[in-house]
């Protein structure tokens, strides 16, 4: 009787346990995938949030707006706000993000930044980013050389 009762309480115990951390996985997992960064603050609100849990701002659906609201943010004075969007607009290709992320490649002096535009050249730049691109592979800091590099071959690849 008693060592039954210990085996539920250990079984019991031990599933639930594996239910919690499965579902704490899940729960993580969906969460990272649902994550939509607010256009004004960068807090990341899940999905379907139609205003910033933390600013209040409105979270436009819309991608063209969200769109041309990260390209504004590319002119922010914190550079972590300009890297956080810069990244955030290689899920959202176009000529205008194309066209700004160059500027930004162009125009920046922090290396982190360039870097961060780089990068997202590389994943939705077409040709027309290659000269700059090329350019800066020469006569970049260490760490955009790197990243230009890569990009150039990522766009290479596509443009096979
Ligand atoms: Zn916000």
């Amino acid at each position: 009787m008693a060592i039954r009762l210990l085996y539920v309480v250990i079984g019991g115990g031990l599933g639930a346990l594996l239910r919690y951390l499965l579902s704490a996985v899940i729960q993580k997992q969906s969460k990272q995938e649902m994550k939509i960064y607010c256009p004004n603050c960068f807090y990341p609100n899940d999905e379907n949030t139609k205003y910033c849990e933390k600013c209040g701002s409105e979270i436009s659906w819309k991608e063209e707006s969200y769109k041309s609201k990260l390209i504004g943010s590319l002119s922010h004075k914190r550079a972590e706000i300009v890297i956080l969007s810069a990244k955030i607009l290689s899920n959202y290709p176009g000529i205008k993000t194309e066209k700004a992320l160059l500027k930004l490649l162009r125009s920046s002096c922090n290396p982190y930044i360039q870097a961060a535009a780089a990068e997202s050249l590389g994943v939705i730049g077409t040709s027309k980013s290659l000269k700059n691109l090329e350019d800066l592979s020469t006569s970049g800091s260490v760490i955009v050389r790197e990243k230009v590099t890569i990009a150039i071959e990522n766009i290479n690849k596509r443009n096979e």
